[in-house]
């Protein structure tokens, strides 16, 4: 398709800005840029079916199934953008004075309230922008924490090879060693090496429960104690929240931080880089720490508070992604106490009846019940047939479906990480299942129709390195 600076014909525009009514002023030469400004020229016609080719291109929640493991692709409901677009929460401004917007604090603190309330914790900041942002503040709680007790030692975060690779990069970050420990034959965290890494250098364990083969770590009170009792503190990464909320609280586990990914499991669209928000809930023994400006009510009325000496200081402009806030708080209040958890177990249904009918063609690699997602390996389709984990993906593109998320966790071999997600009906797992068997069979017939897939999209196999190391940003003039 062409782009849009391809669409452009001089002279072409769509007026939307009114006559000036106010005195002109001239800036001075040196606040002026060297060169015209190169705006594409095009009518409001030719914007809007660029975009809407745009759209068409790109594959959503909205366009089919999409079971990207880690991930919590799920639908989201359009009442959820409906509140968020209100004019009294969309058309205020950050610096309006409180006064003038004592609902959307009002919101913010109902949100604190309720995620709190589902998470175990006691206070939480809204201020990250992402999960892996919200990591980072957790860390830099943990270390101000150890700090604040002249426990200066503890340099080491405690990280599962199941995690996410944001959990190290986090940790890094903020000025930790991350600590890797190999999990156990059954896929869980091996508690023999956790007693092994764990010791006076321990700030900290980062976990993902249930962890990233989709498997519930059971010995997490276990865990917690070991962590606690070497003087580490334990920080719950949210992202696989889904199927255990409202049934398990991470605080309840032994968790001192939590971050969510409200992207993920609160139902808020995600995915090419839009918003996010990664809230960071905490025990009230940490709750000094938390980022400003945090919410507060007196007799009635809303207000920020800045005012935290032990504060870590701020971890974004503002107070966060606040519509992005909006749509959680609007799916949280509107599944309600009963749908919360009727979510979560329809995502495990959902992950197990799929998993259960596959697992004769495909391997599970580690066989059991699952969570919300389960992991497969196509390493014994591959030494038979020749066909990845890499052209079951592409070859899922030609079936208008998207690809599980390939190559992760890690160790697994050829893994394919399926997470059906609990928005999605008998029908269409039932519909997924059957492509994924039909392509299992193509494979063992005729390999190379899988290797040259996907045929049927705008382009075809990608140079994805290059996409990554050299991307190609801004439009070339000459
Ligand atoms: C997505 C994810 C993260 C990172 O969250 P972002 O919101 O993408 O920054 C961390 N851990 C796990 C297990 C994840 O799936």
């Amino acid at each position: 398709m062409k782009l849009i600076f391809e669409r452009s014909t001089p002279g072409l525009s769509c007026e939307v800005l009114p006559p000036c009514d106010v005195e002109p002023y001239e800036l001075k030469p040196e606040q002026r840029r060297g060169q015209e400004l190169r705006l594409p020229e095009v009518t409001e016609g030719e914007i809007s079916r660029h975009y809407t080719q745009l759209e068409s291109q790109t594959f959503g929640v909205n366009s089919g199934y999409y079971p990207l493991g880690s991930c919590t692709m799920k639908y989201n409901p359009k009442i959820n953008d409906e509140i968020a677009g209100l004019p009294g929460f969309s058309d205020i401004h950050p610096l309006q004075p409180a006064h003038t917007v004592q609902g959307c604090l009002e919101a913010l603190h109902l949100a604190e309230r309720l995620f709190c309330e589902i998470t175990g914790m006691d206070n939480m900041t809204f201020q990250p922008a992402a999960g892996a942002h919200g990591e980072l503040a957790g860390l830099i709680m943990i270390k101000k924490y150890h700090d604040s007790r002249q426990d200066e030692k503890r340099n080491k975060i405690i990280v599962p090879d199941t995690a996410h690779g944001t959990n190290p990069a986090s940790a890094t970050m903020a000025g930790f060693t991350s600590v890797s420990i190999s999990s156990g034959s059954d896929g869980l965290v091996d508690l023999e090496a956790l007693k092994a890494a764990a010791g006076e250098d321990t700030a900290g364990l980062m976990l993902t429960n249930p962890n990233t083969l989709g498997l519930f770590e059971k010995n997490i009170v276990e865990i917690a104690e070991i962590v606690h009792k070497a003087g580490g503190l334990l920080y719950y990464d949210g992202a696989n929240l889904n199927p255990v909320m409202g049934i398990v609280r991470p605080g309840d586990t032994g968790f001192d931080i939590v971050h969510l990914n409200l992207h993920k499991t609160f139902s808020t669209p995600h995915g090419g880089g839009g918003p996010g928000a990664g809230p960071v809930g905490c025990k009230a023994f940490l709750s000094k720490f938390l980022p400003v400006p945090r919410v507060e009510e007196k007799d009635g009325k809303f207000y920020f508070a800045s005012d935290y000496e032990d504060t870590m200081g701020s971890m974004k402009a503002f107070y966060g992604n606040f519509l992005i806030v909006l749509r959680a708080l609007t799916y949280t209040l509107t599944l309600g106490r009963k749908g919360i958890p009727e979510a979560a177990k329809s995502a495990v249904l959902n992950a197990n009846y799929m998993m259960k009918s596959l697992e004769d063609l495909f391997q599970v690699a580690f066989p059991g019940r699952c969570m919300h997602e389960f992991v497969l390996t196509a390493e014994p389709l591959k030494k038979k047939t020749g066909v990845s984990a890499l052209d079951i993906a592409k070859s899922l593109l030609d079936h208008e479906m998207h690809p599980p998320t390939v190559y992760f966790p890690q160790i697994v071999h050829e893994a394919l990480m399926i997470e059906p997600t609990d928005t999605e009906s008998k029908q269409s797992i039932d519909e997924a299942v059957k492509v994924y068997r039909q392509l299992y069979e193509k494979a063992c017939t005729d390999p190379e129709a899988l290797h040259q897939a996907p045929v049927k999209t705008a382009v075809r196999r990608l140079d994805e390195v290059t996409a990554a190391r050299k991307p190609i940003l801004r439009y070339n003039f000459d």
